[in-house]
């Protein structure tokens, strides 16, 4: 399952940016996922919680930031955000047109009680 070796992916990510001792004061991990990447929220969410189950991050929440798809229009150089399939630019009708963001999938913030926010 895709959401499950992501929700492992952010796990390492956390375990690179957080000393071992400090894990158990981790209480949110920020995501920014885009809607084209193709990761359903409620989805990554849940295999989360289920990878950290039995780790010092059980009580850390994931926060996911759903990025909108961005996308230019090399034609007319119309910059606009998509929200259904279509993928056509909407002033000037073309469909050459290039996807600038809703790909992405970026851990963007680690929160610790009584600390400073790491910020990556
Ligand atoms: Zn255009």
């Amino acid at each position: 399952m895709h959401e499950l070796s992501i929700a492992q992916d952010i796990l390492d990510i956390v375990n690179q940016y957080v000393a071992p001792e400090q894990m158990n004061a981790v209480r949110s991990v920020r995501l920014k996922v885009g809607k084209l990447s193709g990761i359903v929220p409620e989805s990554l969410e849940f295999c989360f919680s289920a990878v950290v189950s039995d780790t010092p991050l059980a009580q850390a929440n994931l926060e996911i930031e759903r990025i909108p798809t961005r996308a230019e229009c090399p034609d007319c150089g119309n910059s606009f955000l998509i929200d259904d399939p279509a993928f056509l630019c909407p002033r000037c009708g073309s469909t050459s047109i290039r996807v600038v963001s809703g790909t992405e999938l970026q851990v963007v913030e680690i929160e610790l009680a009584d600390q400073e926010t790491e910020v990556i």
